[in-house]
């Protein structure tokens, strides 16, 4: 079975705009959710780093790898 490369290609950009709309989202959960110096999350209130955060973390660093993004340094500095 052949896939056309057009459509494969489509696929592709189709993942990257996905990708990129990805670590847009986590990124604003990530500005949002920020510890409060209490070893708190100022914003769920849950001890920091709150499980959003974690789970954001993780997302834009899975997501960096393919998003179009050019400020989405791959994060692999951490
Ligand atoms: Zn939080």
């Amino acid at each position: 079975m052949v896939t056309p490369v057009g459509v494969y290609r489509s696929q592709v950009v189709a993942f990257a705009q996905y990708a990129t709309s990805q670590v847009a989202h986590h990124r604003q959960v990530l500005a949002l959710h920020r510890a409060d110096g209490t070893g708190c999350c100022r914003h769920c209130g849950r001890v920091w780093p709150c499980e959003q955060v974690v789970h954001g973390r993780h997302m834009v660093d899975h997501f960096s790898e393919w998003a179009l993004d050019d400020d989405a340094t791959p994060a692999r500095d951490t």
